[in-house]
């Protein structure tokens, strides 16, 4: 299927940025959200982004008056997605809010449409749950800002079909991104693990064995990591790294949780196979 139409649903950080990227790289885009002064709001942000690109030499300013052309604005749901040929939510991370906007899209939208959500942890499948076309509901998860994070993760909900997920694969592929391929769980891949590293940081600072800047610094220079995980929750909003811990823990259980830090079965058949990594030649990856 071909996508003309991108319709983005919430003019807030990654609604902004997945508009602007979509509408760089030739697609006509529609953002929508709930009130006039936030949609204005909003365009204000892409007008920054494309300047920024042009300050930057990233666009010409020809480029950049094609890329503001292509992008429309409303508070309308219908205007929005009635001739949208793929749709991403970028609205808040409140399942009950996303399950009715989905809902409302799958009412509004025509039946060919493709509809995707930036979700950060929260269940693909159940937001397709909301629909009559869940086959046709995937997880497109670009990473903040969207312009500069190479990589999207694609998440399949249960009843996504493989032709959806194609569908998402090749959009994401067309904005110049890397993909990844994951199944449904909370918090997915990156922040799965981002999640469990960030508790764990959170847990040695409380229990004061190390200081965060000594725990930043260990992940820095131990693990080559560009920044500590107590900086980058820093930079993505403790709130957010709160919310998404709590959403990521509750939903994987109490059991689940407690299994974590025991080496996985997976890990162990390895070492016993002697399959130890560079040093044989063979762990997960063959060397
Ligand atoms: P944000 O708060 O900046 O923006 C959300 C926007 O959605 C707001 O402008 C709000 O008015 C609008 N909105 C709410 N209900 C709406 C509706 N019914 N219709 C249209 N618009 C509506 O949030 P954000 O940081 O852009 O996050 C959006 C989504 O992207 C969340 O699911 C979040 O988990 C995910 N995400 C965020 C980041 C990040 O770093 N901020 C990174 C990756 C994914």
């Amino acid at each position: 299927m071909k996508i003309n139409k991108v319709a983005v649903i919430g003019a807030g950080t990654m609604g902004t940025g997945i508009a602007y990227v979509c509408a760089v790289k030739g697609y006509n885009v529609s953002i929508r959200d709930i009130k006039e002064d936030l949609v204005k709001q909003g365009m204000g942000k892409i007008r920054e982004m494309i300047a920024t690109g042009v300050n930057r030499g990233k666009l010409t300013p020809k480029e950049a008056e094609e890329t503001m052309k292509r992008i429309r604005s409303t508070t309308d749901v219908t205007e929005a997605v009635g001739d949208a040929d793929l749709v991403v939510e970028a609205i808040f991370e409140d399942m009950a809010l996303k399950k009715k906007v989905f809902k409302e899209l799958d009412e509004s939208s025509p039946p060919h449409t493709i509809l995707a959500s930036n979700t950060s942890v929260l269940s693909v499948t159940e937001m397709g749950s909301a629909t009559q076309r869940p086959d046709k509901v995937v997880g497109v998860h670009f990473f903040n800002p969207p312009y500069t994070m190479k990589l999207v993760e694609i998440i399949s909900g249960k009843q996504t079909s493989d032709e959806t997920m194609k569908i998402a694969n090749d959009f994401a592929v067309s904005l110049d991104k890397e993909t990844v391929q994951v199944k449904d769980t909370p918090g997915f891949i990156v922040n799965r693990i981002l999640g469990a590293a960030m508790g764990e940081a959170f847990y040695l600072l409380e229990e004061g064995i190390a200081s965060a800047r000594d725990i930043d610094k260990a992940c820095v220079l131990g693990l080559n990591w560009p920044v500590g995980p107590i900086t980058l929750a820093d930079f993505v909003g403790l709130d957010v790294a709160y919310h998404s811990g709590k959403s990521i823990s509750e939903t994987l259980g109490e059991d689940y949780l407690r299994k974590r830090l025991k080496p996985s079965k997976l890990l162990e058949e390895k070492v016993k196979a002697g399959h130890l990594g560079i040093k044989t030649r063979k762990g997960f990856y063959e060397y």
